[in-house]
């Protein structure tokens, strides 16, 4: 069956009953039905698993869909088994399975039944397994979160390494490989890495128009100038970005004694409060969270209307990330992040305990956030092209929606106003 054969929009709305496709998700299942090697890198909320997940059910054999995290697998799997009659349209395989499900599930795609597979990378590398895929019609291996495979990206899987081979060994079907991640050095990784320099690549816009991007030194009176900024936003919801646990705690504490309604979020609190924390951000019992990284990943909040970074992050794509989660529906969003170089220089000393290799991609991370905050140029369009993207810093969409556009400064200026501190 080529793209031809095929009218992928009946199909859209018979499986996911959706009328339109969104974005370029039309463009890579043709390319996929076509058999191409296919990349695509598309903002988180794009949509891209449809793109794998359309084509596989309604193709012959079983697609193979390669992810990090049991927990996003699971949901996957839950997701598809409510659009159709049969549970076994959907598995998961991996290591907690028990000996009689794993034969359900080879049973299921034996029969032709399962349609989608999710395997953990680490499941995939087990003998017993790719001896049984070798035996099944494959229709084709998609790989998201392809980042994980690059030690430029945000989450590094060494597990990621070993999947060109294993995917050779299944036989020879097409690959799509999905993220999320916008540098070029991270694309060129993974393309490398998974074998597939000839793939077509669907690159969706990575800009957030409605975002307006702001730096502000960071001097002694952060606290009262945060404050004063939530205030100024009385019944908005936001969230706050420190780099430690005890910032979280200081923060939040500061928040609610200056009668602001927030609660700390980090790895160290248990589990139960951790879960209590964020329903209550996402239930509006709370306005602000105050959080290490730890949180927001699957936080899809719509009307968050500022992010805080109170530290710089440690890379401009992790602040993207997490900027990003201000203003999904598309309304007002204010990113602010607080600059010194002391950070920086914080940053630096934690990282020269790390092996030698590690800390070369962590310092050359680091000194593109140093630019960008010193930076007198767009941010919008610094941001986009750190990501590869041109941005035309006078007509483009939010164009203006950042404090160097606004309020322009001369570049001795931008740095000045550093060294200063
Ligand atoms: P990503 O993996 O790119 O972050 P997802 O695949 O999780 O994004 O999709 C984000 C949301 O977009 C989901 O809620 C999904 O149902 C929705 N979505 C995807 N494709 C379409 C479409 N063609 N029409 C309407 N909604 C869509
Ligand atoms: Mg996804």
């Amino acid at each position: 069956m080529n793209s031809n054969e095929i009218d992928i929009h009946k199909e859209l709305k018979k499986y996911f009953g959706f009328s339109q496709f969104k974005g370029l998700q039309e463009q890579v299942i043709k390319s996929l039905l076509d058999k191409q090697n296919t990349f695509v890198i598309m903002p988180t909320g794009g949509g891209k698993s449809l793109c794998y997940q359309l084509p596989a059910l309604f193709q012959e054999g079983t697609a193979i869909v390669v992810s990090p995290l049991i927990a996003l697998m699971k949901n996957q799997v839950d997701a598809i088994r409510s659009l159709s009659s049969e549970n076994g349209v959907a598995h998961v395989l991996n290591s907690s399975l028990t000996k009689t499900e794993i034969a359900q599930v080879k049973k299921d795609i034996t029969s032709g039944l399962t349609k989608l597979l999710y395997v953990a990378p680490e499941s995939l590398t087990k003998e017993e397994y790719v001896a049984f895929l070798q035996t099944v019609p494959i229709s084709f291996v998609a790989i998201d979160e392809a980042h994980c495979i690059s030690e430029w990206g945000h989450d590094f899987r060494p597990e990621y390494r070993n999947l060109k081979h294993i995917i050779k060994q299944l036989g020879d079907m097409p690959i799509i490989g999905l993220t999320a991640t916008a540098t070029p050095k991270v694309q060129e990784d993974i393309l490398k890495n998974l074998d597939m320099t000839d793939a077509t690549t669907f690159k969706a816009s990575f800009n957030r128009p409605n975002l307006y991007y702001e730096v502000r030194t960071k001097t002694k009176n952060i606290e009262s100038d945060i404050i004063r900024f939530i205030k100024q936003h009385k019944g908005k919801s936001g969230i706050i970005y420190c780099l430690s646990r005890k910032k979280v705690e200081a923060i939040a504490e500061v928040l609610q004694v200056n009668g602001i309604s927030a609660v700390p979020y980090h790895a160290g609190l248990d589990a139960k409060t951790r879960a209590k924390h964020q329903d209550m951000f996402l239930m509006e019992d709370v306005d602000v969270v105050v959080a290490t990284i730890a949180f927001g990943m699957g936080i899809d909040k719509p009307d968050v209307r500022f992010v805080i970074h109170h530290d710089i992050p440690k890379s401009l794509e992790s602040y993207y990330q997490e900027t990003g989660r201000a203003g999904r529906d598309g309304g007002e969003g204010h990113c602010l992040a607080y600059y010194s170089y002391k950070d920086v220089e914080k940053l630096e000393k934690f990282m020269s305990g790390k092996p030698v290799a590690e800390q070369e991609i962590g310092f050359a991370l680091l000194q593109e956030v140093v630019a960008y905050a010193e930076t007198s140029m767009s941010r919008r369009k610094f941001l986009l092209h750190y990501f590869g993207e041109e941005f035309d810093d006078v007509n483009g969409e939010g164009a203006d929606m950042d404090d160097n556009v606004r309020n322009p400064k001369t570049k001795v200026e931008a740095i000045d106003q550093v060294v200063k501190l």
